[in-house]
């Protein structure tokens, strides 16, 4: 309670933050979502003559969670990515391996039905977890099916959201995939989680129902239930707000709608605004925005609960339905981008002890076997046609590229599936500091401002006890793009900005400002970069990019480039 009563006295004035997951704003009554369920009791043991009943619950308790998933998958208007989480997890809730290991342990120890399936879980877990990577990230589906056959077979309610009578803003330690995939847009006003990084499936899938999010929340675990709170997902920010405030989506932080044709600055320079997107209903998002094209489309994210290889024509299909609302424009596809935290799990890549650091995106193909080869080739020729379909002009580009061979290779194969405008995404340091030979490769560069700061900080992106050194503002990683930028503008490469930092409609004037030709965000982002772009003439924005890169850390770089125009 008193921790309640010290944030309402600093309602407005200190807000909590986390790390910003899905941009959108919203007032509303937290109501928070109970703790998974605690560990069912080990005792007493089942007497020998019971056994049998009590083994073969555990069968039917599965089958009616795996049911109620996939039938939450199965709704009609739901994202492709969002079915396609809960389908995976349906499917988890009644695998084999797990129910015959938890129906052994009853009847060979008496272990108790609900009991047996916890210990039996808790192995899966324990190997996910020590593979790594986004295999470990799939532990906590695993939890959440476990909890949910527990509660079943313990016939309490399953935990997890609960039904909300008015529209709420959901606070949880953390989300599971198949909470966070129910929500209705409409009550759920916003998400808040005290765990989480911005790439997790709860971030994921929030930012594909168009929900507010702000994940790695310290402090929120104080936010008592019906408390008036203002959360700004892009902020990354959540606010105790008086009550009689106004409960809603926050159309003042909305701002700009569109972006409003082709950007220049006051002064005419061009800058391409295009969006990031996984899925058609981003595609639809991006049209809807009038963005000019698309500058990232995350092909993994369609490929994250496959279990084999989708057919080419499969594929192809499904690219084309993907670009199709953005007939016309450019579209710039990244090819498979699979390991450390992109699930690829058809491509049963080999545990490493540090997967951010290994055999990871374009390195797969690169570094990997023949067989990787294929996926590949057969991933480019379903672009190239896909494209070709949705009549879309088609730029490819790899992931993770550290060095000009790579590059070259990279286009090669591209070229040879018939792309004509190839090009690499700069994600690595060692990329930039290479930049020349690397530059004299490629048609275009797109940079990946997440990973580039992760790697450049050696700093984990999904660990929130590092999101300062994360921070798209930390003058070293703006050094290390106008180094880039200056190598580029000498061959008239194109450097466009893919990441997050693209987002923030103050960093987009310094990206400017530092040579970037195109800005590519979430759809919802757009307007607003597109809109302070369009006030400004080049030289205030290069103005706000020299005091930035003077700045001596992060904050002093974004208080001097607002100081600036
Ligand atoms: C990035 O790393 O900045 C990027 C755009 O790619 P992703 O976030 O998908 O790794
Ligand atoms: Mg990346």
């Amino acid at each position: 309670m008193s921790t309640t009563g010290t944030r309402e006295q600093q309602a407005g004035t200190v807000p909590l933050r986390g790390t910003p997951a899905s941009a959108g704003a919203a007032v509303g009554p937290v109501v928070r979502v109970p703790e998974p369920l605690g560990e069912p009791p080990a005792g007493p043991a089942v007497p020998a003559e019971r056994r049998e009943d009590e083994a073969a619950r555990i069968a039917p308790a599965a089958a009616a969670v795996g049911a109620r998933l996939m039938a939450l998958g199965g709704r009609p208007g739901l994202a492709p990515d969002v079915a396609n989480v809960l389908f995976a997890t349906s499917m988890m809730a009644e695998d084999p391996a797990l129910l015959d290991a938890a129906t052994a342990q009853v009847r060979e120890h008496g272990t108790p039905p609900a009991r047996a399936v916890y210990e039996a879980a808790a192995g899966f877990v324990a190997a996910l977890q020590a593979a790594g990577g986004y295999m470990a990230e799939r532990a906590g589906d695993v939890v959440d099916v476990r909890d949910r056959v527990v509660a079943e077979l313990l016939g309490v309610p399953a935990p997890g959201v609960p039904l909300l009578e008015g529209p709420s803003v959901l606070v949880a330690r953390d989300l599971a995939p198949a909470d966070t995939a129910t929500l209705e847009p409409g009550t759920a006003l916003a998400l808040v989680t005290e765990e989480g990084g911005p790439t997790s499936h709860t971030a994921i899938l929030a930012r594909s129902l168009g929900v507010p999010a702000v994940v790695g929340c310290r402090g929120a675990a104080g936010l008592a239930e019906g408390e008036l709170v203002r959360v700004d997902g892009a902020a990354g920010t959540v606010e105790p707000v008086d009550a009689g405030t106004a409960v809603g989506a926050d159309r003042a932080a909305s701002g700009p709608t569109t972006v409003g044709g082709p950007v220049t600055t006051t002064d005419g320079h061009r800058v391409a605004i295009v969006a990031n997107i996984a899925e058609a209903g981003d595609a639809e998002r991006a049209a809807g925005v009038g963005a000019e094209g698309v500058g990232l489309l995350r092909t993994e994210l369609t490929f994250l609960s496959a279990a084999t290889e989708p057919a080419p024509a499969a594929q192809r299909a499904g690219y084309a339905a993907t670009m199709a609302p953005l007939r016309g424009r450019p579209v710039t596809a990244r090819t498979l981008d699979a390991g450390a935290d992109k699930p690829v799990p058809f491509l049963h890549m080999a545990p490493e002890p540090n997967p951010a650091l290994g055999v990871r995106g374009q390195r797969v193909f690169d570094q990997g076997t023949a067989d990787h080869d294929g996926v590949l080739d057969r991933q480019l020729a379903a672009l190239v046609g896909g494209a070709a379909d949705a009549g879309v002009r088609l730029k490819v580009m790899a992931p993770m590229i550290a060095t000009a061979g790579e590059a070259a290779r990279f286009v090669a194969r591209a070229r040879a599936a018939g792309a004509d405008e190839v090009g690499v995404m700069i994600e690595v340091p060692a990329a930039v500091l290479g930049a020349r030979e690397l530059l004299a490769e490629v048609d275009f560069v797109s940079v990946g401002t997440n990973d580039l700061t992760q790697y450049l900080f050696a700093a984990d992106r999904q660990s929130g006890a590092l999101a300062g050194l994360n921070d798209p503002w930390q003058p070293a990683l703006l050094r290390l793009l106008d180094q880039l930028c200056r190598e580029a503008a000498l061959s008239a490469t194109p450097v466009g900005v893919c990441g997050e930092a693209a987002a923030d409609p103050d960093l987009a004037v310094v990206l400017v400002g530092l040579g970037v030709t195109s800005l590519s965000a979430s759809p919802a982002a757009l307007p607003a970069v597109a809109a302070r772009i369009a006030a400004l003439d080049l030289e205030a924005c290069r103005r706000a990019a020299g005091a930035a890169l003077a700045a001596p850390d992060a904050a002093a770089a974004r208080a001097a480039a607002r100081g600036v125009g």
